[in-house]
């Protein structure tokens, strides 16, 4: 036998056992985006590489070093997507949705981003994520910050922090990046070489750094909302009041940056203590300059990316997902001649029955034996096509998991039977 080909390194497989947490997860986000007046886009995979290099930012970490780029058969260089704003956008421009009836859009799917996996950070990962385009005030990201806080409310996950801060204009970040530069200059000596790296290409960047023997740098750091504009400090204090307003905590952050450049304005985090260093489960902000850079027409925008893995993790350990759904009813046929009309007659309980999770026995065996078989199924019931049954027209009900006596019923009468049994 040759050597079993393996997974690559980062592209994890969703097994049978977590997809039912996968579905839960995206059905949530489906529910509370769709209320909330958002719709769906589905989006390529690959764009061209200078797509993420205009809007993401030429010395991000993304762009620098994460990138999965290649050259295809015809020479052009294209990248599998690292994050969904800049696909979205670039769709939104190219088909004209950004000034239609409902400017506002969500998508789903993987992102490919060459990290060091660990646990929370994979290098295939999954990201839902929504954007809002065309309009400028504290309105829209009071609200798209309460929709994400019902997403995981409806999750079932209830001790999650959000973090708030305002990046401000780009000349403000200007003045204060000036100020954080002179700061980070002056304990050079106590930067780890990604900060050395970020102090050069990305000063704001070193904000964000996950490193421990950092924090008494960052701590000391002079502080971004300091340094705000009359403009953006209004917009923070309207978005804070309309917050309170709703009941919605947060804390200010004012060392939180977002790794890509395109942000500015607004951002927010909503992070979990229970996920280590890789706590951030939905992030996003303003990026009001983004849509002109990809060659639109000046358009304010916001959005947010949730990560999928971090979330399904999250809803494991709080047990509010629902199980994966073990079939209702396993028919265990005694004769294999008999598995022709066991089928058709599998086949009539469907029709009838559109919630009945049946199965049916195949590959023959003792009766004995198929019943274990539906056991470990997980079916609540076993329906026994025996060969006496067969002769009186009839089927056995077994109860497979509680102490219900087991039961003869007529064929035609099964719809009947199995239909509160298929309740659940
Ligand atoms: P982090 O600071 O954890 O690297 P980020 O700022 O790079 O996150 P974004 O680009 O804003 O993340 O993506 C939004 C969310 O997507 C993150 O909050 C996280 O939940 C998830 N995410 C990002 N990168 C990964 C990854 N490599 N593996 C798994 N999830 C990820
Ligand atoms: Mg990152």
């Amino acid at each position: 036998m040759s050597q079993s080909i393996q997974n690559i390194r980062g592209f994890g497989d969703v097994l049978p056992e977590e997809a039912p947490g996968w579905q839960f997860v995206e059905s949530v986000f489906r529910r509370e985006l769709t209320r909330y007046g958002y719709d769906e886009i589905r989006l390529p995979i690959v764009e061209k590489t200078e797509l993420f290099a205009r809007s993401i930012g030429e010395v991000t970490d993304i762009v620098e070093k994460e990138m999965y780029t290649f050259t295809d058969r015809n020479g052009d260089s294209l990248t599998l997507r690292p994050e969904g704003t800049a696909g979205c956008v670039r769709a939104a421009i190219q088909r004209g949705l950004l000034h239609n009836a409902r400017p506002r859009l969500w998508y789903a799917g993987p992102m490919f981003r060459h990290e060091r996996p660990q646990k929370g950070r994979y290098r295939q990962f999954h990201q839902v994520g929504a954007e809002a385009f065309g309009l400028e005030g504290p309105d829209l990201d009071a609200e798209m910050i309460l929709l994400s806080g019902r997403i995981l409310t409806g999750l079932g996950l209830s001790n999650l922090r959000l973090e708030l801060n305002n990046l401000g204009t780009s000349a403000a970040r200007a003045s204060y990046r000036d100020a954080l530069v002179t700061h980070l200059q002056s304990h050079a000596s106590r930067l780890d070489a990604d900060a050395q790296r970020r102090l050069e290409s990305n000063p704001l960047r070193v904000l964000d750094s996950k490193n421990p023997a950092m924090r008494q740098v960052i701590e000391a750091a002079p502080d971004l909302l300091d340094y705000l504009d009359e403009a953006s400090r209004a917009h923070f204090e309207a978005l804070r009041g309309m917050l309170d307003a709703a009941g919605q905590p947060y804390t200010i952050n004012s060392r939180l940056v977002r790794g890509l450049d395109y942000y500015g304005g607004t951002v927010f985090e909503w992070v979990s203590d229970e996920l280590g260093a890789q706590g951030t489960v939905l992030a996003g902000g303003r990026y009001d300059t983004l849509v002109e850079m990809i060659g639109g027409k000046p358009t304010p925008a916001i959005g947010f990316a949730a990560g999928i893995e971090r979330l399904v993790a999250l809803v494991e350990a709080a047990a509010s997902a629902p199980m994966a759904a073990a079939p209702h009813a396993y028919m265990v046929v005694e004769d294999p001649e008999d598995i022709q009309q066991a089928i058709a007659l599998a086949e009539r309980l469907r029709n009838g029955l559109p919630a009945l999770r049946l199965q049916v026995h195949m590959g023959g065996g003792s009766l004995k034996s198929q019943l274990r078989r539906a056991d470990r199924s997980g079916a609540a019931f076993a329906i026994i096509r025996g060969s006496d049954e067969i002769a009186a027209g009839e089927a056995s009900i077994k109860d497979l998991r509680g102490d219900a006596a087991q039961r003869r019923v007529r064929i035609d009468a099964l719809e009947d039977t199995l239909s509160p049994l298929c309740a659940q």
